[in-house]
């Protein structure tokens, strides 16, 4: 058995104060991706300090037209939230793509923007893993890669990312409010994860001892045409959640079309790499992407266990 000390953090500048004392110290709320990973030895935190009671559970408007969603918001509330599900329904939607209810239970908005790659061999401590264990070696590329990714890949790693809600934040621009002992500072979505570079084992932009207290979302939700496409094995491409404003800026202006579509899946995967298993995922990405286009041009509402075009 391996030991670790436990604290309950009274207040954000608490949580913030006690990690500063312990390093080697994770933060704690659900626990559905941290405790498995301390279940399987991946993780070996020195002390969990527990953030789940504090005052981070609300969804308030902010000025502007925009939302602030606590980071201690549970996954499956911000899905049925009313005012989520009526202006940012792509996020209800990805949110409901993903784990099951159970997990959508415990799980929160901060833990969901930090929970760690799915690829099997980070699981697996016999087998060299670089982000796991930098500077082992990659296990998935020459290996069984089928789950990996084909976008914003490097040497050292071709993991995909894990979140679906951090798919459709990306998406909306939304932006992530941490705080730490330097004080308080915001970030973009796009810039809070990481590709992998030759750091892979450095998911987030996030310092060790900073805390995520809210995500903020600006006014425009993309409520009339949005879609939330998943096609499973586990339905990831990219190591981090993936724009392309070459694509999208090809789209402007122009009628929504097939051929326009096709146009701006060629563009996002221009620079796909396959590495053997996972190949076939460029042209079932490119298929994806104009049935994902066409059905947001088809406006909503759209059921979310049925994404067939009528
Ligand atoms: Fe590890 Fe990344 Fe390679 Fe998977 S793809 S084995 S997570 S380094």
């Amino acid at each position: 058995m391996i030991g670790f000390e436990y604290g309950r953090a009274a207040s954000v500048a608490d949580a913030v104060r006690q990690m500063a004392v312990s390093p080697g110290a994770k933060f704690v709320a659900g626990g559905t991706n941290l405790v498995d990973l301390m279940k399987m030895d991946v993780e070996r935190p020195a002390k969990l300090i527990d953030v789940s009671k504090l005052p981070l559970d609300q969804v308030e408007e902010i000025a502007g037209g925009g939302l602030r969603i606590g980071a201690l918001v549970a996954n499956s509330d911000l899905a049925y939230h009313p005012l989520v599900e009526r202006r940012y329904p792509v996020l209800s939607s990805a949110l409901l793509a993903g784990a099951s209810q159970q997990l959508r239970n415990m799980a929160s908005v901060g833990g969901n923007l930090l929970q760690r790659t799915r690829c099997a061999y980070f699981y697996d401590l016999v087998t060299p893993c670089n982000k796991r264990a930098p500077g082992s070696g990659c296990s998935a590329v020459g290996g069984l890669n089928r789950m990996n990714a084909i976008l914003g890949t490097s040497e050292s790693c071709i993991a995909v990312h894990p979140s679906d809600m951090c798919v459709a934040l990306a998406v909306l621009e939304a932006t992530v409010r941490v705080t730490g002992p330097r004080g308080e500072r915001v970030m973009s979505l796009s810039d809070f994860h990481r590709l992998p570079g030759d750091t892979p084992q450095r998911d987030t932009n996030l310092a060790g001892d900073e805390l995520v207290t809210s995500v903020e979302l600006p006014a425009r939700g993309f409520a009339a045409n949005y879609t939330y496409l998943k096609i499973r094995d586990r339905l990831s491409y990219a190591h981090k959640p993936w724009r392309n404003a070459q694509a999208e800026a090809a789209l402007r202006g122009r009628a929504p079309d097939e051929a326009a579509f096709a146009a701006a899946a060629d563009l996002m995967l221009r620079e796909a790499t396959g590495f053997g298993h996972n190949t076939f995922k460029i042209d079932l990405a490119r298929r994806a992407i104009v049935r994902a286009l066409s059905q947001a041009a088809r406006g909503t509402p759209q059921s979310q266990s049925n994404k067939k075009i009528a």
